[in-house]
């Protein structure tokens, strides 16, 4: 069980989507709760995320069968009981339980109330993914060069891990740079030797940049990191983008000038802010795919549009506003949804079962291996909050 906050890196890797919602049975409480120590309601005897917690789980209790009432009331308990012990290290908590099972997150970044009860909740974690979605930055100097995976935020970098190029191996390691021979035969310059000596020195920059490239893109392919940003003097960085192989060359996303020797917490606002249009340009490209049609199918847009799309199985790319709120019906049998109120599912008999929109998506999405993206508050509003991208019309 785990107490202390952990690395973002690490929790995004437990927290696993996927896993969740293979938790059978549609009877998980789902709760996620801002435990943040510096809010000033967090910090008096009763802290407000216990007064919520217990409101959330009593009112969702109230409208639930007898049978249904009784565990979450058990797990109310044992949720009582978890903070009233030591306070949550984190800025958020988790609490995924089931029968026979109970996990906990505890979150070095925010996270907002929310309880749920039925189909497992991955809303949130869904959303954490792709705001702390890694960046790896690499720096590129003539002798040199280090590979940084950021985590950043909506505003800030919340997390950083640094590697250094084994020159011997042109691998990256974690830690400490290795001592490896600075500087590449820059010793004896002089004379009327020095043209064959200055095209021999960029012969070997041009091969250290070259084994670079290859070096970051069979680390991000070990990272599993699809977004990279170069850094340094413009000549490295151009060398370095033209040297990259696929499918890293894909995954680049922008190269940023900096001048040599510039520290990281210097160069790290401005990688900030080139991931941050990077997130904006990505956002607006799908919505532009979806109010134009250009999935390889078309697109659907609104909420019922895209629940037959994903029944179906027709659906590429499901987009969501973050703050979507709806009702759905939904067959446990099979992947029939709606949002119009039936009792019994018209494809398979069973009866129907209400839950949110939020909770349905997910799952459905895993269902076809369609591509789940959050988008910001309002995005998709005036066309129901949600949209699709289809592989086939
Ligand atoms: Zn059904």
């Amino acid at each position: 069980m785990a107490q202390e906050a952990s690395r973002i890196s690490d929790l995004l890797r437990t927290a696993d989507v996927e896993w969740l919602l293979a938790l059978q049975g549609g009877r998980v409480l789902s709760l996620h709760l801002d435990t943040d120590p510096t809010r000033p309601e967090n910090q008096r005897s009763e802290p407000a995320y216990r007064i919520w917690a217990r409101r959330a789980l009593q009112e969702i209790g109230d409208g639930l069968p007898k049978e249904d009432r009784r565990r979450l009331a058990e797990w109310a308990e044992r949720v009582e009981a978890r903070l009233r012990g030591e306070r949550p290290r984190g800025r958020g908590l988790s609490v995924y339980a089931a029968d026979g099972l109970w996990k906990e997150f505890v979150w070095p970044v925010p996270v907002d109330n929310r309880a749920r009860y039925g189909l497992v909740d991955v809303w949130p974690l869904v959303w954490l993914r792709q705001t702390y979605v890694p960046y790896a930055v690499l720096l590129v100097h003539r002798d040199h060069t280090r590979l940084l995976v950021t985590h950043l935020g909506e505003a800030a970098v919340v997390e950083d891990e640094e590697f250094h190029l084994d020159t011997q191996h042109w691998r990256f390691t974690a830690g400490k740079p290795p001592s490896f021979a600075k500087g590449m035969g820059m010793s004896s310059s002089r004379g009327a030797q020095r043209d064959v000596y200055e095209s021999r020195v960029e012969d070997n920059v041009r091969r250290f940049w070259s084994g670079v490239a290859s070096a970051a893109a069979r680390a991000l392919e070990e990272l599993g990191i699809q977004r990279l940003i170069l850094g340094g003097p413009q000549e490295g960085i151009a060398a370095v983008a033209d040297l990259l192989p696929e499918p890293a060359r894909r995954h680049l996303v922008a190269a940023v000038s900096v001048p040599p020797l510039e520290d990281w917490p210097h160069i790290r606002d401005r990688v900030l802010e080139v991931a941050r249009e990077d997130r904006r340009r990505r956002e607006a490209q799908l919505v532009e795919g979806l109010v134009g049609n250009s999935g390889p199918g078309g697109s659907v847009l609104d909420l019922e549009s895209t629940l037959q799309a994903l029944s179906r199985r027709q659906v590429l790319t499901v987009a969501a506003d973050r703050d979507l709120a709806a009702k759905v019906w939904t067959c446990p049998g099979c992947e029939f949804a709606t949002t119009r109120p039936v009792e019994r599912c018209p494809a398979c008999g069973q009866p129907v079962q209400e839950a949110d929109a939020t909770q349905v998506l997910p799952w459905l999405a895993r269902a076809s291996r369609a591509e789940l993206v959050l988008l910001t508050d309002g995005t998709l509003r005036r066309h129901g909050g949600v949209g699709a991208l289809l592989r086939f019309s």
